[in-house]
C-alpha cells in the first residue's frame, strides 16, 4: 500500500544524505498520506546504502504499524506529534546536520540575520526547553515532540517550519516533501552563515521590515 509515497519517502532519504545532512544512520524523513492519515517512515537499523523504497514502515497516527517487515525509526513518536499538532504538516525530518546541531548543543536559537534565512524561515529558529527527567526516562520520543510543540505556543510552525531540540539536534517539516527536504538543506545552510555573521559582528541584527517584505514576497510567489 501506498508504493507512490514509499518511494517519494525512499528518495528523499537519499536527498537528505546527498546534500551531506546525514552522517552515518542520523537521519529520518516521513510523510503523511492525505486520504488514509496513516504515515511513511523510513526504517531503523539499515543501512542508507541498503534501504530500499519496500523497506519503508506504515503506520497510523499513534504508531500502530500498519505494513512493513522493519522497525520504523527511533524517532518515529517525535515526529507523529509533530503532525498531531501542526494540521498542515504534511512531511517531517530529522538530521544531525552539523552546524544546526552545533546550534542545538549550544542551547541557542538560529537568528534571522538576513534574507537568505527569511526567504524559508520567518523568524529566529528556537530551541527546545530542557526536558525534565522524567521525560526523558519516560516516553523519550513522545516528548521530544510535545516540547517542540511547546516551543511554537506563540509561534507559526508554517512560517517558522523548523525546530533545534537542544543537546539534540533539528527537525523540520513542510507541507510537502520536496518543501521539507529544501528546509532541512536551508536550516543547515542559513545555521553556518549564522555563526559566521555572529563571529564578524556580534550585534549583528535584521529591520522587521526587511523580514516582513521579505515574507510577502515568498508568498507572493508561493501564490503566483
Ligand atoms: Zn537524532
Amino acid at each position: 500500500m501506498l508504493e507512490g509515497i514509499k518511494i517519494e519517502v525512499y528518495k528523499a532519504n537519499m536527498e537528505l544524505e546527498k546534500y551531506g545532512l546525514v552522517m552515518l544512520r542520523w537521519g529520518n524523513i516521513s510523510a503523511m498520506d492525505d486520504h488514509t492519515g496513516y504515515i511513511v517512515i523510513k526504517p531503523s537499523r539499515i543501512p542508507y546504502s541498503k534501504i530500499k523504497p519496500d523497506d519503508m514502515i506504515v503506520c497510523d497516527i499513534e504508531g500502530k504499524i500498519i505494513e512493513g517487515a522493519h522497525t520504523p525509526s527511533s524517532d518515529l513518536f517525535t515526529h507523529l506529534e509533530i503532525y498531531k499538532a501542526f494540521k498542515e504538516v504534511r512531511s517531517v525530518a530529522h538530521t544531525h546536520s552539523k552546524w544546526a546541531t552545533v546550534f542545538a548543543q549550544a542551547g541557542k536559537s538560529i537568528p534571522n540575520l538576513g534574507t537568505t534565512h527569511t526567504d524559508y524561515f520567518k523568524h529566529d529558529i528556537p530551541v527546545t526547553r530542557t526536558m525534565e527527567p522524567d521525560e526523558i526516562t519516560r516516553d523519550y520520543e513522545k516528548n521530544t515532540g510535545k516540547v517542540i510543540v511547546d516551543a511554537f505556543a506563540v509561534k507559526n510552525p508554517m512560517t517558522t517550519p523548523a525546530v533545534l531540540v537542544k543537546n539534540h539536534g533539528p527537525f523540520v517539516w513542510g507541507k510537502d516533501i520536496p518543501q521539507t527536504v529544501d528546509n532541512a538543506a536551508a536550516l543547515e545552510y542559513v545555521a553556518e552563515m549564522a555563526f559566521y555573521t555572529m563571529r564578524l559582528n556580534t550585534d549583528a541584527e535584521m529591520n522587521e521590515y526587511l523580514i516582513d517584505k521579505h515574507t510577502e514576497r515568498k508568498q507572493a510567489r508561493t501564490h503566483e
